[in-house]
């Protein structure tokens, strides 16, 4: 997005649901929409051949219309503020932790038909308030300060680059993509599709946001006030800003992630005091990875990682360098089910094609059966696990039928490390000079 084009704080819309036959919920306080109003209290919708109908809590019908959007009256004193409650909003979608809960929402609640049948909530919010539900709701509050104002900044100039996306979509780079398939090769990756309706959605897919009562952190909430307004920017454009947990000592290359272009201030960096050399041999990838350089990310202080990374329930807290280990029929079974081929008896794999960090981007898997080519580092990490890899910097070493992998890393590693970033934080780096380290090339500037 260009930076003209932001003068004033702009709005977000988030899907909270998608595709129910019902959205039941609770207004707090009075709410207006156009052509009817106030209303309050219990309420539930549905969609009717392109409408919504819009009901009261004795199923009266208050209103139908093709969008149906709930405003706070300004100036009611409800007692917890202008707020609405959803009701049953699923979280963790897509993913095997799945359930279902209540979520209360500041701003507007639009109300559309998805189709014939189902419906969709989508909540509108000023861009920081959304920014302190998220940022505050997933970052610990003992985190380092300045990590924190370097997320938020990095988090609001994403956004910024999703809202100018949706504006000129053939050219965004935030789009899951495809080469057109050859025999034997399969390269995907996983971008930022967009949504139709709405321009995030409430799942880890976008951010995750689950509304305003889970705010755990006060220093987050601090942390994007302070920043209000301030995002990174590249030749006066605002920065695409990716992140991931671990790069493993070198920052990696936008395309061996997405698609084939270069993003000047998504290129590799050495995450450390020292430089380190990018990788480009296989020999150099085999020493990199079997050794344990100096880098900020390569840390064991446990309270520090915790803190960054709140879904560490795993086994290993090693992401800096990690290692999995498979029997050769282990590994057939997983690549036949995630894959959707039959390999037959795995013999090798070899990679083809490696990005500064070691990440792999082109895998050959050799079979009795068939020989395929697999990219990029997400379908990689895919094809090869039961869930995903931590990372493709890895390399396999085959011994009497058991395939060892030696990986680097967490994560796709562009952009800013997460890890390293906390590190440098509590090492006196501000929060403008992480930006710096990880953004190379960028300015750090207040839009409004
Ligand atoms: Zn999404
Ligand atoms: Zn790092």
């Amino acid at each position: 997005m260009i930076m003209g084009s932001v003068k004033n704080e702009p709005k977000i819309t988030a899907g909270i649901m998608e595709r129910e036959n019902e959205v039941a919920g609770h207004l707090d306080g009075y709410f207006r929409g156009d052509g009817f109003g106030p209303v309050s209290g219990r309420f539930s919708a549905k969609a009717e051949l392109g409408m919504v109908v819009l009901s009261d809590e004795t199923h009266r019908e208050i209103f139908r219309s093709p969008l149906i959007r709930l405003t706070a009256l300004e100036g009611t004193k409800a007692r917890s503020g202008q707020t609405f409650t959803l009701f049953n909003v699923t979280i963790g979608n897509r993913f095997h932790w799945e359930r279902k809960e209540d979520q209360t929402f500041r701003g507007d609640l639009i109300l559309r038909p998805c189709d014939d049948k189902t419906i969709v909530a989508i909540n509108e919010i000023p861009i920081e308030n959304y920014l302190t539900s998220v940022i505050s709701s997933e970052m610990s509050g003992d985190a380092p300060v300045e990590f924190l104002k370097a997320h938020a900044i990095l988090s609001r100039s994403w956004l910024l680059a999703v809202l100018g996306g949706r504006k000129k979509t053939e050219e965004t780079s935030i789009r899951t993509g495809k080469i057109p398939e050859k025999e034997g090769e399969a390269i995907r990756w996983y971008g930022q599709e967009d949504h139709d309706l709405f321009d995030v959605c409430a799942d880890d897919h976008c951010q995750r946001y689950q509304g305003i009562a889970k705010i755990v952190s006060q220093q987050a909430k601090e942390a994007v006030r302070e920043t209000r307004g301030i995002v990174i920017t590249y030749l006066d454009e605002i920065c695409d800003a990716r992140y991931s947990k671990v790069c493993g000592g070198i920052t990696e290359d936008f395309d061996t992630a997405w698609d084939d272009k270069r993003v000047p201030y998504l290129k590799n960096i050495s995450d450390a005091s020292i430089f380190h050399q990018p990788i480009k041999t296989e020999e150099e990838a085999a020493v990199w990875i079997l050794s344990e350089p100096e880098a900020y990310c390569n840390t064991k202080d446990e309270r520090l990682l915790k803190n960054i990374l709140p879904d560490l329930d795993r086994k290993t807290k090693d992401f800096f360098r990690w290692k999995v280990e498979y029997s050769r029929q282990e590994l057939e079974e997983i690549l036949r089910e995630k894959s959707g081929f039959d390999f037959g008896t795995l013999k090798e794999i070899v990679p083809i094609r490696r990005g500064p960090s070691g990440r792999i981007s082109r895998l050959k898997i050799v079979g009795s059966k068939r020989n395929m080519v697999v990219g990029k580092e997400l379908e990689i990490r895919r094809w090869l696990s039961r869930s995903h890899l931590y990372s493709s910097a890895f390399v396999v070493a085959v011994e009497a039928g058991r395939f060892t992998f030696h990986g680097a890393g967490w994560g796709h590693g562009v952009g800013l490390c997460q890890i390293g970033a906390a590190v440098m934080a509590t090492r006196g780096f501000s929060a403008e000079e992480i930006l710096k380290h990880y953004f190379r090339g960028v300015e750090i500037k207040k839009i409004y």
